[in-house]
């Protein structure tokens, strides 16, 4: 993700246990990340380093069955940064559960 987790109370109806980890499925810039296991690491077309993502989408740190992070304790700065609750989360969330039909054209 180009964006950026903690808790919030704006909007409590969301959470993330009852969330598909959508946020996962963004581009995750890697700054000064140095704990992020090389595995998970990849070259963006502009020579940056990204979180890699598999052909579903989502980051490869990412586990699959539980949609937990695996490298929690050593997540990027902007998964840490990425609130529960604020806008870029309700955002991400509203085009993901929105059915394209009902999403707004451009
Ligand atoms: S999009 Fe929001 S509610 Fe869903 S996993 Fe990310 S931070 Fe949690
Ligand atoms: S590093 Fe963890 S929190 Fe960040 S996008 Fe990947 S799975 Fe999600």
């Amino acid at each position: 993700m180009r964006l950026m987790n903690s808790p919030c109370s704006a909007t409590p109806a969301v959470t993330c246990d009852r969330c598909d980890a959508c946020c996962c499925q963004l581009e995750v810039m890697l700054i000064c990340d140095r704990d992020v296991p090389a595995r998970f690491v990849a070259d963006d077309r502009w020579g940056g380093q990204v979180m890699r993502r598999l052909d579903d989408g989502w980051c490869a740190a990412l586990d699959r069955d539980s949609m937990r992070c695996t490298i929690y304790e050593r997540r990027p700065d902007i998964c840490r940064d990425f609130a529960m609750g604020d806008s870029d989360c309700v955002a991400v969330r509203t085009l993901y559960y929105t059915p394209p039909a009902r999403q707004e054209q451009p």
